[in-house]
């Protein structure tokens, strides 16, 4: 297993220099020239810093360095220490970090599969129960990796009772193993679910250490989403199981993976409309569905980030209206990227910081239907190097109005951002809307009012 590394360099606004460890690179360092536009960078840094260090670099090297965000201000590039939520190092974690390279040197010298056993057990419990799903999956996943699942071999193995063939497909002794994996509906359902876990078949003859692996996914981007859904079909496999033991009812195996799916993304957006508004506990409020003016003399603005992989391109939409609903100001950022989904977003909220100051508001309102980012901004949580120069203009440029609030909001009432951010990850270039609006986006925006009657924009 690779560690993260611990230590990276935080891009300010470049001026110093760029670190760069991709694998099949090996470490570079290679001095950047002072702040400069994506696109004179591309060309200066292709005509002149590559040739200094005589090497020719292949695009895929030149387009990490120039999908490197850089400050608006006058950042100074630093170090970012991986194991602390600022960056910043601690002495607490260095000894930490430290303590582990010696317990690991340690095991290397006299190896104690006693104690990594243990520590390995302690971890999977640990992740089980702080994995965000449904507390009936947790403890169903539990009995699972206890063996306490009363499948037929079970059964006979403690109580001596029935037969511990799978009565499903009878053609082999119905351990959890097979219930789960090799039950050829078991098969079906792996084959047509849209999530895969192939380089594990061979950890399929025992759930624990397969089970195992799959948390090790937790750390890959969707990783977690992928281990929840994987949850919820090992629950529909195993209902699915009973209603043919109990009520001899067969189930297709695609209504399986359905269902599982249906109730994950159920939960999902259950938990999300619960994140995204400021109620106070215990009290129900309804799910926010559509867009809402904001108070009077507030202008809102909406943002969201559109990635278009094939066509290497990103778009970011922002989108201001004032407290009657009406569009006042409408900006489309594209770029020749591909865009990494969270420091898009962030590349959109600043944006419309960068619009609000620029037009000269006091009191705005910026909403996404990125939690992860807006989270970070409202905790001051940087955790992520390669966000941290963004995240820390936006603490910038915050300062600069009386009052600037995000916000976290479902899609649905994202949509006219969501839209543009589309529209501008297919144009050609950026654009930027003020009293005259495209006819498609003013109608997007009296959808979203839901008022019949036009606007005059
Ligand atoms: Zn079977």
């Amino acid at each position: 297993m690779v560690r993260k590394r611990l230590v990276e360099i935080t891009i300010g606004a470049g001026q110093r220099q760029c670190h760069l460890g991709s694998p099949g690179f090996g470490n570079l360092t290679i001095a950047l020239p002072s702040v400069m536009h994506e696109r004179q960078l591309m060309e200066t840094a292709a005509a002149l810093a590559w040739q200094k260090i005589g090497l020719s670099l292949c695009w895929d090297v030149v387009n990490q360095i120039t999908n490197i965000p850089l400050s608006l201000y006058d950042r100074k590039d630093r170090l970012f220490w991986n194991l602390s939520k600022s960056g910043i190092y601690t002495v607490k974690t260095g000894y930490v970090i430290a303590k582990e390279e010696k317990e690991k040197t340690n095991q290397r010298l006299a190896p104690d599969p006693e104690t990594s056993w243990e520590i390995r057990k302690h971890t999977v419990w640990k992740t089980l129960w702080s994995l965000n799903i449904k507390m009936k999956l947790k403890h169903f996943l539990w009995r699972c990796l206890q063996n306490g699942l009363a499948t037929n071999e079970a059964l006979y193995k403690r109580f001596g009772i029935g037969n511990k063939i799978c009565h499903c497909c009878g053609e082999d002794m119905e351990t959890i193993e097979h219930i789960f994996f090799n039950c050829p509906t078991a098969q079906v359902i792996w084959k047509i679910a849209p999530v895969r876990w192939e380089g594990l078949a061979k950890l399929q003859g025992n759930l624990w250490r397969w089970w195992e692996a799959v948390l090790q996914a937790a750390k890959e981007t969707q990783g977690v989403g992928r281990i929840q859904l994987t949850a919820n079909i090992l629950w529909q496999i195993w209902k699915a199981r009973n209603k043919f033991a109990f009520q001899q009812e067969i189930a297709d195996a695609k209504i399986i993976v359905d269902k599982a799916q249906q109730e994950w993304i159920e939960y999902e957006a259950a938990k999300e409309s619960d994140t995204g508004s400021n109620s106070e506990p215990g009290k129900a409020t309804p799910i926010q569905q559509r867009w809402e003016p904001p108070k009077e003399g507030t202008i809102r603005i909406n943002t969201d980030a559109a990635i278009s992989a094939k066509m290497v391109r990103s778009g970011l939409g922002i989108i201001a209206r004032n407290w009657r609903g009406e569009l006042v100001r409408a900006k489309g950022i594209t770029a020749r990227r591909k865009g990494i989904a969270a420091t898009e977003e962030a590349l959109a909220i600043r944006g419309a910081l960068e619009m609000a100051q620029l037009a000269g508001w006091t009191t705005i309102e910026v909403q996404s239907d990125c939690k992860h980012v807006v989270s970070l901004i409202n905790t001051d949580n940087v955790q992520d190097c390669s966000l941290q120069t963004i995240l820390e203009d936006i603490d910038v440029q915050k300062r600069n109005f009386e009052s600037c609030t995000f916000t976290f909001v479902p899609r649905t009432v994202n949509q006219c951002s969501h839209e543009l951010a589309q529209f501008a990850a297919k144009a050609t270039r950026s654009f930027e809307w003020e009293g005259s609006f495209p006819i498609w986006l003013s109608s997007l925006v009296r959808k979203d009012m839901g008022v019949v009657t036009p606007f005059c924009n």
